[in-house]
């Protein structure tokens, strides 16, 4: 996967997603990060990529200008590698809401490009022209499109090959089978008094899994019952779910999972 960032601010991203994980894996190269500040495209003398909105009211917007040509860039860059034009996410508060089925659909792309605004966005025109996707990751607003930019950029690579050293933590985790994952324990066995649950330090599998499934059907009733409605159940979490939760019916049911 290869990630191009359009954004005034180049070093947040950079600094963000040089560590860690997403560090790692950009170093081992299965996935590239090209950082482009805009304003190194503005044809303005003084460097200025931003100026009154037509029609008066508060603040700044960004100009077509300098954010047309540095995606021309890219293009040209990826245009480079034969793969065409590429997906340009837009991050907005005014976009779909990002969430793990996003995550994952934008995984399967070979480039991605974010445009991050700044200000009060960008002028409209250009968005027109370039943008294929508007995203958003909350019903908040920020003052740029930077942390956005970096957050669906960590959550899109854990859904890439090799990025995690175990593929099998991406498909246990919370919302992979649309419910959240069970608590998690580690050393010591006792802390402050409190027992990590005995059917972990059992070593037998079944009943391991058994319990961790249920946990995570409590977990998404009390936390997220919105989720809990819409995942779908077998015969032994439904046993669970009348005896714990005195639910006798569900929406999505199958036999056996
Ligand atoms: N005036 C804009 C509006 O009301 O829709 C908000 C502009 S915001 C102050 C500046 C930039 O931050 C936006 O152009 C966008 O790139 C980014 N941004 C702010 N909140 C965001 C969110 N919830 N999700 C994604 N991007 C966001």
């Amino acid at each position: 996967m290869n990630y191009y960032v359009m954004t005034l601010f180049p070093e947040m991203i950079e600094q963000g997603l040089h560590t860690s994980v997403i560090g790692r894996a950009i170093g081992k190269g299965i996935l590239s990060l090209h950082c482009e500040n805009i304003r190194d495209y503005t044809k303005e003398k003084h460097g200025h990529v931003d100026d009154y909105p037509y029609g008066g009211g508060a603040g700044m917007v960004m100009q077509a200008q300098p954010v047309y040509d540095c995606y021309q860039n890219i293009c040209e860059k990826i245009g480079e590698t034969g793969t065409g034009k590429p997906r340009v996410i837009y991050l907005t508060p005014q976009g779909k809401t990002f969430d793990q089925t996003m995550s994952r659909e934008l995984a399967q792309e070979e480039n991605l490009v974010f445009l991050c605004g700044h200000y009060e966005g960008i002028d409209e025109r250009v968005l027109e022209m370039i943008v294929t996707d508007y995203v958003s990751i909350g019903d908040y607003v920020l003052t740029g499109g930077e942390l956005p930019a970096m957050v669906m950029i960590d959550s899109i690579s854990r859904n890439i090959p090799g990025v995690l050293n175990n593929d099998i933590s991406a498909e246990t985790e919370s919302f992979s089978d649309g419910l959240l994952e069970y608590p998690q324990y580690t050393r010591p066995e006792e802390f402050m008094g409190q027992r990590v649950p005995d059917v972990l330090l059992s070593g037998h599998h079944a009943n391991i899994e058994r319990w961790r499934r249920n946990q995570s059907i409590l977990r998404t009733y009390e936390r997220r019952p919105d989720l809990f409605e819409e995942a779908v159940y077998d015969k032994k979490d439904m046993k669970f779910i009348r005896e714990e939760l005195g639910i006798q019916r569900v929406k999505h049911y199958i036999e056996k999972k």
